[in-house]
């Protein structure tokens, strides 16, 4: 009792102080060689380079090629995106932050000292170097792309992801952060199931099926693993885990998913499934998400 009393009380700054350290010292353990290969995807007018960091973070430099104006979404390693940017050749004009988390925002304020006219965009004070607070369904630019933010808390009070558009034929993306993974979605630290089934199911679950999706962690594998055991003949899972053994063995991202593999292999996105309902014992798709939640924490794959 007095030890969660303790941690509620811990201020930001010391919450953080602990997180990098624990994420640093897990990173080392991988011996500095990186989770993935970064890989860039070409949406025509905007290019998406995927820049792998610490043990399974990804971050996402986001370019418009008509105006070679780019953002990164949660550059925890400043160094790595800067050599991104030099080398793609843009200019660096906006920070994306999904969430405080120390391995998404722990870059922030390093990222301005190279870069000291970035606007640092994110729904949450307590997010390290933040200049620009944004809520529910704010708009922004990133040159000729289309930035719109959707709030959803849950995994964080203040997380946000960020839909874009573009004026070509692409697809839509939207970059989530610690809510939607590929296969899974974000511990609820700051919420409840019911905020979880708004964020996943009536929010991101309405956007376009071809929407891309681009997540926070590399954590598919598992993630599958226990879509897997939740629907045991769920084919799409099955086939999508094979596809993933096949990227991973070659150190490449399983990222990016859309929206509509998630809405076929996600059991967090298939709450209202009969076979998912079954397999929790609940009619309730908010309860079902609450089960699923409870039961993936202590899922050992
Ligand atoms: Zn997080």
């Amino acid at each position: 009792m007095f030890r969660q009393v303790a941690l509620r009380a811990c201020p930001t700054w010391l919450e953080n102080k602990f997180t990098s350290i624990y994420f640093r010292a897990k990173s080392m353990s991988s011996n500095g060689r990186s989770h993935s290969q970064s890989v860039t995807i070409d949406h025509s007018n905007m290019k998406v380079q995927i820049l792998p960091a610490l043990q399974d973070n990804y971050m996402y430099l986001i370019i418009d090629e008509e105006t070679k104006e780019a953002a990164i979404v949660d550059p925890v390693d400043p160094e790595a995106v800067a050599t991104a940017v030099e080398q793609n050749n843009v200019k660096l004009t906006k920070v994306l932050t999904t969430h405080h988390h120390w391995d998404h925002a722990g870059g922030n304020a390093k990222l301005l000292k190279n870069f000291s006219d970035v606007i640092v965009y994110g729904g949450d004070e307590r997010i390290e170097a933040i200049n620009r607070k944004i809520t529910h369904n704010d708009t922004f630019n990133i040159g000729s792309l289309a930035v719109k933010c959707f709030a959803t808390p849950c995994h964080t009070r203040g997380h946000i992801c960020y839909y874009i558009t573009g004026t070509g034929e692409h697809s839509p993306s939207v970059f989530t952060g610690d809510t939607l993974f590929a296969g899974g979605c974000g511990r609820f630290f700051e919420g409840t199931a019911d905020q979880m089934y708004r964020a996943l199911v009536e929010i991101l679950g309405s956007l376009p099926e071809e929407t891309k999706v681009y997540c926070g962690h590399e954590y598919t594998v598992n993630n599958l693993k226990f879509g897997l055991h939740v629907e045991p003949d769920n084919m799409a899972i099955q086939q999508k885990l094979d596809w993933v053994y096949i990227q991973r063995a070659n150190n490449l991202p399983t990222v990016p998913s859309t929206i509509k593999d998630e809405k076929l292999t996600n059991p967090f996105m298939r709450v209202h499934e009969p076979s998912v309902m079954k397999h929790t014992q609940q009619d309730d798709p908010v309860q079902t998400m609450s089960y699923l939640r409870c039961e993936k924490d202590s899922f050992k794959a």
